[in-house]
């Protein structure tokens, strides 16, 4: 047997002040025909990244409308996952494609998943490519099966993706983020879905906290919370972009010496490129004690990344490649000022001048931070409409309305 998540209790109900009754109802009444249906959530870690953080809340507000939803982690090893890291950098656009032996192994792991996946359900979802073969050697153990995607699939590694494109057919059904990530080889043959993520407004990251509990927190860290603080959240890789985002802390602070760099990421213990990368994140900082580079084995958890995202007179999020960027959202529904790469989902979430802006150089992402330090009026009235924007469209309950509908076309 697969190993289950234990996940908390969640109720539908308390989101109605947020979101408003009439999507609350669209999914009381969606979920009367869904009703009973048994549900599995396929993906390949509990830990870390945006697919838990949705499924965290995902999972418990589907049973709390009447599904019998559950979630199973995949095993593997290191070889594995060595595998499938490479299999996700080629399909966010990397030259290299697996080598042979790699394919091997990223089969001979689905095999082994497949053997201990229980059967017996109504739609089995697959998060992403790593357990994506599953499907094709136990496809009796589900009624339907639907492929939910969450990396940027613009600009694929062509072979990389040609491999997969077979497998993504046999499904009842796939989910990309945005239209520019459904691979053109499907070609129309199969349902696409397009369903962008959402967060937890209830959630410990997200939930409000006090002006005075998120300085109290980010103290603790050494922010001198009198001075003005910049800050990105988010894992130590290349394609998230920390050290544009201390090219541009410099720009800044050329003009205004006081601000403050925080730089908050989570880090897995058996990814080596990670640490590679903070290293060399901290070699760049080069000992400036305005920059604070944390990561999660500093104790940073939800509250912390909640307190540093509440604090911050802007949150950036100045990535390269952007499958969505939950931390955009995040940071907009704490009515922050917002400043976003021009990449992937970011744009979804901000349309430049209104809810935030959007730049592609550490100079106008400098340029701009300025002009937000300088006009306070401005950053309210962007972080307010970035927060509007953000109920209206990325709150969990209107996700859980999308895959009603869904359960209910599948039939
Ligand atoms: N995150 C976190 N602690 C950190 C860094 C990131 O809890 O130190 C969370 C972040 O708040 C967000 C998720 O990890 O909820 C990252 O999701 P996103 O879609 O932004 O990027 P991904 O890591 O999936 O590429």
């Amino acid at each position: 047997m697969l190993q289950p998540v234990g996940v908390g209790h969640k109720s539908l109900a308390d989101y109605t002040h947020l979101v408003g009754r009439p999507l609350i109802e669209e999914i009381r009444a969606l979920s009367e025909k869904a009703k009973g249906l048994k549900i599995l959530h396929l993906s390949a870690t509990a830990f870390g990244g945006g697919v838990s953080e949705i499924l965290y809340t995902l999972v418990p507000l589907m049973r709390d409308v009447g599904l019998e939803t559950d979630w199973q982690v995949i095993v593997g090893r290191e070889e594995f996952f060595n595998a499938t890291k490479l299999l996700h950098n080629a399909l966010q656009g990397s030259p290299e494609d697996l080598s042979t032996e790699e394919w091997h192994v990223y089969e001979k792991f689905n095999e082994i998943n497949a053997r201990q996946l229980s059967g017996g359900w109504d739609v089995i979802i697959v998060h992403d490519p790593q357990p994506l073969a599953v499907r094709r050697l136990v496809a009796e153990k589900a009624k339907h099966w639907v492929w939910r995607c969450h990396i940027d699939l613009s600009t694929p590694n062509e072979t990389t993706l040609n491999r997969l494109v077979p497998l993504i057919e046999e499904y009842d059904g796939s989910v990309y983020h945005l239209d520019r990530y459904v691979p053109a080889a499907l070609n129309g043959r199969r349902p696409v879905h397009l369903l962008p993520p959402a967060i937890d407004p209830l959630s410990p990251k997200n939930m409000a906290l006090s002006p005075e509990d998120a300085a109290f927190v980010c103290d603790q860290f050494g922010v001198d919370v009198d001075r003005p603080m910049i800050a990105q959240v988010s894992r130590f890789d290349p394609w998230k972009d920390p050290l544009g985002v201390i090219d541009a802390y410099r720009l800044v602070t050329e003009e205004m010496p006081e601000v403050q760099l925080a730089l908050v990421g989570s880090m897995a213990t058996d990814d080596p490129e990670g640490w590679q990368f903070f290293n060399s994140t901290l070699e760049y900082a080069a000992g400036d004690p305005d920059i604070k580079i944390l990561n999660n084995l500093n104790q940073v958890g939800s509250i912390e990344v909640n307190a540093f995202q509440s604090q911050a007179e802007v949150v950036i999020q100045k990535s390269t490649r952007e499958g969505f960027g939950l931390t955009v959202s995040e940071a907009l529904w704490k009515a922050r000022p917002f400043i976003g790469g021009d990449v992937g989902g970011i744009p979804l979430q901000v349309q430049d001048g209104t809810t935030g802006f959007l730049v592609r150089s550490p100079e106008e992402c400098a340029e701009r931070a300025l002009r937000i330090l300088r006009e306070p009026e401005l950053g309210k009235r962007l972080g307010r409409a970035g927060k509007e924007h953000v109920r209206r469209h990325f709150l969990m309950p209107r996700l859980l309305r999308d895959w009603l509908r869904i359960f209910n076309d599948l039939g």
